[in-house]
């Protein structure tokens, strides 16, 4: 099947308001465009279905309570679980890992080891890195060289002591890939909790948690083209009954008494309040598209497009690209090689309305050891088109020398993190 980017692009009405008209959007590692049937949806849930769920009797609660327990069982085909009950609703891919350091944080000990990596994502790092100074536990990486990760230092790393190994899919600062199979391969038979972060993969392959043989594996669902405000928590049945709770109130308990309480079974242990219901309207909505699309076709034209940024960047003799190109899901960092700072860049790109992400792209470690002061971020979806390239190449070609320091102080202010 041959895919049409401009018939994909159709379906996300934010490009056809007017004055979006012109714009060039290159922020998708930040958050993704909404098809309108994610917008039709939300505002369905609050026009016909909107109650509290699994708490009232009442006609309305059945139904919002039925939407959730709908959208749990295509969350759980969608992540490739093999039940629905282990799918846990949440925030987004930070809460679910900050969940996750958490109720693992329960159960280690002084002188536990964690393994992460150099390129993760802030959310998988400082969580744990809160879990390891209340614990006494260690933190250990595995390197990456330019956000390639050297998977076989598990090898050496992994010791009697190493509980928990949290690495990331896909790096959201540099677009690289894991190879999560040889992680699979590495941690066989081995009895420590793997958690794949999936945030930055989970919108350019299907992912397959049963296969992965990942104890936990989380993702937002707003990087894949779904609602802000709402994430999956994937933890195999077994790993999760053994996970104690997180939050606590109302919804995660089976009996309360003044003093003690009895927790119910996972998912609803950690689900506790009330949910971001319209979010997860959004998000069966979303998953119903995927479920629609063609994602190998859609799959090699993000590649075709990823070629294409990379190699039309890597032409500008202004500037340097940092992003390897094997393995990439399409995010392409770079920086000006002259003396243009990659504020001015992103002020004078934004004045073209073209919208790229400036700083250090919540991977500070990484970013600061491959480049001084942040980068330039392009990264695409299915939506964009040879065209949005040609109009980045074509802008930081034209660009003038100098710019107002006003104009430079608002951009800096934007990339400090
Ligand atoms: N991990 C990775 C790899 C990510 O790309 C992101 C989002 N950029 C996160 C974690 C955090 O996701 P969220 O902000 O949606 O919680």
């Amino acid at each position: 099947m041959s895919f049409d980017p401009q018939q994909f692009k159709s379906q996300f009405p934010l490009f056809a308001q007017s004055e979006n008209s012109d714009l060039v959007y290159l922020d998708n590692a930040a958050t993704t465009q909404r098809p309108q049937t994610v917008i039709d949806a939300i505002s369905h849930f609050y026009l016909h279905d909107n109650a509290n769920t699994h708490r009232s009797s009442h006609r309305l609660a059945r139904q919002a309570t039925t939407m959730v327990e709908r959208c749990r069982e295509k969350a759980a085909a969608f992540l490739g679980a093999k039940l629905s009950q282990e799918i846990i609703f949440c925030r987004g891919a930070t809460e679910a890992l900050n969940l996750l350091a958490f109720s693992l944080g329960e159960s280690l000990q002084a002188g536990d080891e964690i393994i992460l990596s150099t390129a993760e994502h802030h959310a998988n790092l400082v969580p744990w890195q809160r879990v390891a100074q209340r614990t006494g536990a260690v933190l250990r990486f595995i390197e990456d060289s330019q956000g390639v990760l050297d998977i076989h230092q598990l090898n050496t790393l992994i010791n009697d002591k190493t509980r928990i190994v949290s690495i990331s899919a896909a790096s959201n600062a540099l677009g690289v890939k894991t190879d999560l199979y040889s992680v699979k391969q590495l941690l066989a038979g081995r009895n420590i909790n793997w958690i794949v972060d999936a945030a930055q993969l989970a919108a350019h392959q299907v992912i397959d948690a049963q296969a992965l043989g990942c104890d936990f594996l989380v993702c937002s669902a707003h990087k894949f083209f779904g609602p802000t405000g709402i994430g999956l928590l994937y933890g195999r049945e077994d790993a999760l009954s053994l996970l104690p709770p997180w939050q606590s109130g109302g919804e995660m308990i089976t009996h309360v008494a003044l003093t003690q309480s009895e927790y119910a079974q996972a998912p609803h242990r950690f689900e506790t309040g009330t949910s971001s219901l319209a979010a997860i309207a959004g998000l069966e909505a979303v998953l119903d598209w995927w479920g629609q699309q063609d994602r190998q076709a859609i799959q090699d034209y993000e590649q075709q497009l990823t070629h294409y940024l990379h190699k039309s960047l890597s032409a500008l003799p202004n500037i340097k690209v940092l992003s390897p190109l094997a393995q990439n899901v399409g995010v392409v960092a770079f920086v000006p090689s002259d003396k243009t700072s990659i504020a001015d860049m992103a002020h004078w790109l934004d004045e073209q309305d073209i919208a790229v992400r400036a700083g250090h792209h919540c991977a500070m470690p990484l970013m600061e050891r491959v480049t001084e002061g942040g980068s330039l971020r392009a990264s695409v979806m299915a939506y964009n088109t040879r065209e949005d390239i040609d109009r980045l190449i074509a802008a930081i070609k034209s660009q003038p020398a100098q710019i107002s320091s006003a104009a430079l102080s608002d951009a800096e202010d934007i990339i400090l993190t």
